[in-house]
């Protein structure tokens, strides 16, 4: 039986499972990491086609499942913990950087990706079942309803890119939401790179939690409206609207002139 507080909705339908591996598309000698393999509906058909495969499971039963797996277990490294602790560094290596994929557990969703987030340096990519809804605030331009503060920090990390679209009832139980597959590959190099992670966070904390503000009424207590125009900001527009350069820029401006006490 699924249990619902691991968010288990098991993948059960073979074409869209033959999607997600195509798009994937693992090949012997990579390093890959399942997060939440469940009873195996990915771990399966990605482990043929590879000699190796690390798997991080919660649930206790499934993982001792998968050890005594007849085909699988010789395959398989688990982890049986939480994926939120786990230091997925510990995996990687220079030569041989991970490419991790799942379908999360969407209650746990959003912090899990800011953790994998801290690892991106490590990762080629990762692929990822969300629910639809996430992965459009993921791939969010500025200016809609969907952006905020987790497009801005996905998109500081990594390239977005939506794959494929998945109903409910290609689960067992059907979630109530609607379900897409999208691609993150961590930049190689950031294209705005922050000094301080702490700033952006705040900025974006401050900006995404007033949307009705101005810029300007938004950071007043950070920031004057002069130097926001020698950041190249509109103090009169919404913080919805600022780029992620924008976001950086203030960041590192607040990195350099804020005396934080
Ligand atoms: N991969 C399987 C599939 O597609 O059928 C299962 C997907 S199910 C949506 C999510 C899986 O993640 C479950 O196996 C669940 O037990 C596991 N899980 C839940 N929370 C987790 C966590 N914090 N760390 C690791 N695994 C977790």
């Amino acid at each position: 039986r699924a249990r619902k507080r691991f968010g288990q909705n098991f993948l059960n339908d073979p074409y869209i499972i033959d999607g997600i591996v195509s798009a994937i598309n693992p090949l012997p000698g990579q390093n890959l990491v399942e997060i939440g393999p469940g009873l195996g509906a990915l771990t399966e058909p990605v482990a043929r086609e590879t000699d190796k495969l690390n798997v991080v499971e919660l649930d206790r039963d499934l993982a001792e499942r998968l050890r005594h797996h007849p085909e699988l277990s010789h395959k398989l490294n688990i982890y049986q913990g939480d994926a939120m602790k786990f230091d997925f560094a510990s995996l990687s290596s220079e030569q041989n950087p991970l490419r991790i994929f799942g379908n999360l557990p969407y209650n746990v969703s959003t912090p899990l990706m800011f953790h994998l987030f801290s690892f991106a340096g490590a990762v080629q990519d990762m692929h990822f079942m969300l629910q639809k809804e996430v992965v459009n605030r993921l791939a969010a331009g500025p200016g809609t309803k969907a952006y905020g503060r987790l497009t801005v920090m996905a998109q500081y990390y990594c390239k977005v890119v939506p794959v494929l679209e998945v109903p409910p009832s290609a689960f067992k139980p059907a979630p109530k939401v609607d379900s897409a597959v999208v691609r993150l590959i961590p930049h190689k190099t950031l294209p705005h790179p922050v000094n301080n992670m702490k700033w952006l966070d705040r900025v974006c904390r401050d900006g995404f939690n007033q949307r009705r503000k101005t810029v300007r009424n938004c950071y007043k207590a950070l920031i004057d409206g002069d130097t926001l125009e020698s950041l190249g900001i509109n103090p009169t527009m919404r913080p919805e609207n600022l780029t992620l350069a924008q976001f950086v820029a203030m960041a590192n401006w607040l990195d350099e002139n804020h005396n934080s006490q």
